[in-house]
Order: structure tokens, then sequence, then C-alpha cells
């Protein structure tokens, strides 16, 4: 049986269109450098139209077909419309990335704001599903392609004070499985990351003790950064992953396996 394998790696997503949500900031702008490098026509997705926009421009200075649509992955119709800009813009959307992602405040279950529960589900659960719900008829109608959900470490691993971000963490990996399942045999390979903790904006609050916290958590000593994900993420949706379907890969430092 034939694999399609890729005999080279220089310009993997070469004819490639991808949508990366969060696109602009941390990991999702990893992301979008990392497929620009490997030749992938990006659209940066962000709720911040400025940044998203910064983020399109640099990659357009460095050769890379590139452009910018605010989105917001709260919002069914945003997200429908960022979809269709990238098809009616580039042509075709071969991949999807659903990384935007927030962090919620800290507190334990019994006393999590209800308010703060629904933002975070909305965003980092439902935020998933409506773009998979989007990205995955564009990628049928363009014969086949990829999708890689960030979830965490914390899509398997509790974490106290964080009730809202852990369900819907475990929930993208669920998510994941089962759209892998509907779409493998119509080439559509989905699959789910779970980074450790990341050097990243999201961690912008967190200092003193309790970053030193956080990085005692990962046997090697330090947290990841965004470039790490990203490598692991493009591997995925590189034809190099031709058989990997519905997994959660994680790139955690060693968290997970103490
Ligand atoms: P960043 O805050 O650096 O980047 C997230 C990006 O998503 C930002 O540009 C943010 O915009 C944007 N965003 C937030 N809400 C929305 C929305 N509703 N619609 C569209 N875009 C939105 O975070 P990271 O790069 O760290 O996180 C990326 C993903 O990785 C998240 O899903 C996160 O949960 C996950 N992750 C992160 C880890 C970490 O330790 N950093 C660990 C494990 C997983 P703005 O900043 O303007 O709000």
């Amino acid at each position: 049986m034939s694999t399609n394998l890729p005999t080279s790696y220089e310009a993997e997503f070469a004819g490639k269109v991808a949508l990366v949500t969060g696109g602009a900031s941390g990991i999702g702008l990893a992301l979008s450098r990392r497929l620009a490098a490997g030749g992938a026509t990006v659209v940066v997705a962000d709720h911040n139209e400025e940044s998203a926009r910064k983020a399109a421009d640099e990659l357009k200075t460095t050769g890379a077909r590139a452009a910018a649509v605010a989105l917001d992955v709260t919002d069914p119709a945003s997200v429908e419309a960022g979809v269709r800009f990238a098809v009616d813009t580039f042509g075709a959307l071969h991949l999807g990335v659903n990384n935007a992602g927030i962090g919620g405040p800290a507190q334990t279950t019994g006393e999590y704001g209800i308010e703060d529960w629904n933002k975070v589900v909305a965003t980092n659960l439902s935020g998933v599903f409506y773009s998979m719900r989007h990205e995955i008829p564009a990628i049928l109608a363009a014969g086949g392609g990829a999708i890689v959900n960030i979830s965490s470490i914390l899509g398997t691993n509790g974490f106290a004070n964080s009730p809202a971000y852990v369900a819907a963490k475990h929930g993208v990996v669920g998510l994941t499985k089962t759209a892998a399942l509907e779409y493998a045999a119509q080439n559509i390979r989905v699959n789910a990351v779970g980074p450790g903790f990341i050097d990243t904006p999201l961690l912008r609050d967190t200092d003193g003790p309790a970053r030193e916290h956080l990085i005692s958590l990962h046997p090697a000593g330090r947290l990841g950064t965004s470039e790490e994900v990203a490598e692991l993420a493009a591997f995925l949706l590189s034809d190099r992953a031709s058989f990997i379907h519905g997994s959660y890969h994680l790139v955690d430092g060693g968290y997970s396996a103490a």
C-alpha cells in the first residue's frame, strides 16, 4: 500500500492553506510562523484584528502568503465568516489549527463564577467545536487535510482552582477523537496537542513563587517554548503524520511522566 510519505521536508506545506485561531500571539503565532516557513499560506485569525494584521504582515515580509482576519471563536457566525474569508481569499482550506484559548481566574469549583465558567468553556471548548464545524466542510471541499486542536496537559490531568479550563481541555480531547473517527475515511486527520506550561503571554500574570511552582511541575526544569509546541503541531499537520488520527500528543517537559 502506498503511504504517500513525503520524500523532502522542504516546503512541506506548499500549496496548503492554513487557518490559525489565536494566531497573533504565543503558540498560535509560533505555529503561524512555522507553517509559513514550511510554505503554507496562513490566515492569522484572532479576535484582536490589529495584532492579527501585524502577525500576517510579519509573515509576508518573509515571502509567505498570508492574511489576517478578525475572528471571535465564541461566536459561530464570526467563525463561519473567517473560514469563508480563507476560502474566498485563497481558494481553499486544507489545515485548521484551533488554538485560541484563555486561562480564566484561579478559583475552587465551589466558588467559581458562573460567568467565568461560561466564558472559559465558550472559548476553549465551544470555540474548538465552532471552528471544526466550519472548517470540516471547507476541508472536505478541498479534498482533505488535517486539523490540530490545542488542548493542554490539563486535557488529561486535573489542576486545582482551574475547573473550567480543565473541563474544557478534557472536552477538546474527546471532541478531537470523535471528529477523527467521523472523517478518517474522508482524508481528514484530526489530532490534539497537550502542552505543559508554556512561556507565553497567557502566563503574563504568573510570576514569583507561582511561576517557580509551575516550573517545578516539569522534570525538564523549565517552562516550554511556543516553538516547541509548534514543531509537534506542524508534524501532526504534515503528511509525515499520515497514519496519525484521533491522537492526543503531549509536549510537556515530562510533566505527565511523574
Ligand atoms: P496567548 O494568550 O499568548 O494567545 C492566545 C491568543 O488567542 C491571543 O492572541 C488571544 O488574543 C486570542 N484569543 C483569545 N480569545 C479569543 C477569541 N475568543 N477568539 C479569537 N482569539 C482569541 O496564549 P497561548 O499561546 O499560551 O495559548 C494558546 C493555546 O494554548 C490556548 O488554547 C491555551 O489554552 C493553550 N495552552 C497554553 C499553555 C500555556 O502554558 N501557555 C499550556 C497548555 C495549553 P488576546 O490576547 O488579544 O486576548
